[in-house]
């Protein structure tokens, strides 16, 4: 099967945080001229110029950043599949962008609580007569190693394909949701299976991804059935292993989180070839699972996330690296 689809990618910065502003002046490595989509990266004296679908500079509200995936979010609506991706290093802001901030101000509510209001507002909107029906599933790979955040004693899922089916997780909680109420109250305890590891959950949380999977089936009068997927995902933290200074088990979960997120690459780079025969889906399970959401008629936006501070300009030109090759 030839695939080819375009991605969007989409570079957010974060403003400077307490740590970063405290230094010395001069600080801040990155500009941007024109009109959004472009940026200028101050690499030890260096001007390295990138160019994405949209350019978002560190004022850049929570709303705007919405009002750019709102389209895929109607598109699933309509039956569609969709996936929404945040790629950072860690603390970045990727979990800020998906969710929103930590003290849960409503004002700086991310992609995801957002996207739960806009579908139940467009399903109360909706004049047609239709019967929808909106299921919510929450999953974590650590280790390629597959969770259910619903259901945290199943460890280890499965995923299977056949003819009639496509591709799903084997025996992965799927709930039914009447309200947007319902689906972030299944994130909140979503995370508290996730914070239960004996790791510390900022710890855990930056070498897993998460992956949330909301399913919209619209059911018309006249019995015809749409169904679109859409999957947000909060990605591991991109930062390379010698930064860290790892080793042992913290070495084995860095390398396999560098190999997931390079081989997320290459299915993304392989996606935007139009005559590339073969994308290598099963190398990891994140793309598997994503498969059926990746190819074909559906709509990716690769939303990467960096700090404008001297201090992670490594970590920050290979983020956006990783986006340049995405396009
Ligand atoms: P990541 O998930 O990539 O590790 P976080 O989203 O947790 O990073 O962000 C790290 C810190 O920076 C958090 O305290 C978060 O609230 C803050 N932050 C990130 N992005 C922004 C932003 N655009 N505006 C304000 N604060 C932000
Ligand atoms: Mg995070």
């Amino acid at each position: 099967m030839a695939t080819s689809c375009n991605i969007r990618v989409i570079a957010r910065f974060r403003p400077l945080n307490a740590r970063e502003k405290s230094g010395d002046q001069d600080q801040v490595v990155v500009q941007f001229p024109g009109e959004g989509t472009q940026l200028i990266m101050n690499q030890g004296g260096n001007q390295v110029p990138f160019t994405f679908d949209r350019v978002f500079p560190p004022d850049t509200h929570q709303e705007e950043i919405f009002e750019i995936v709102k389209s895929t979010v109607d598109d699933v609506l309509n039956g569609y599949n969709g996936t929404i991706f945040a790629y950072g290093q860690t603390g970045s802001g990727k979990t800020f962008t998906m969710f929103g901030s930590e003290d849960k101000d409503p004002e700086l509510a991310g992609i995801i609580p957002r996207t739960n209001v806009h579908i139940f507002n467009k399903i109360a909107e909706d004049t047609s007569g239709s019967e929808f029906t909106i299921k919510c599933s929450f999953v974590e790979i650590y280790m390629e190693i597959i969770k259910d955040l619903l259901n945290p004693k199943n460890t280890n899922l499965k995923i299977r394909e056949s003819k009639a089916n496509g591709i799903w997780i084997e025996g992965l909680t799927e709930e039914f949701v009447a309200d947007e109420h319902e689906i972030m109250d299944l994130i909140a305890l979503g995370e508290q299976s996730r914070s239960v590891s004996k790791t510390n959950m900022n710890q855990r949380s930056s070498r897993s991804h998460s992956l949330l999977i909301l399913t919209i089936e619209q059911k018309s009068k006249d019995g015809s059935i749409k169904r679109g997927k859409l999957n947000l995902v909060d990605l591991a933290g991109s930062e390379k292993v010698a930064k860290t200074g790892a080793e042992g088990q913290t070495l084995e979960e860095a390398k396999k989180i560098n190999q997931s997120l390079s081989l997320l690459g290459n299915c993304i780079h392989a996606l935007t070839e139009s005559k590339r025969e073969h994308i290598p889906f099963r190398d990891s399970k994140l793309t598997r699972i994503l498969q059926e959401s990746l190819g074909g008629n559906t709509k990716t936006t690769l939303m990467i996330t960096a700090s404008p501070h001297v201090s992670n300009v490594e970590e920050t030109i290979s983020t956006l690296k990783f986006g340049s090759r995405a396009k």
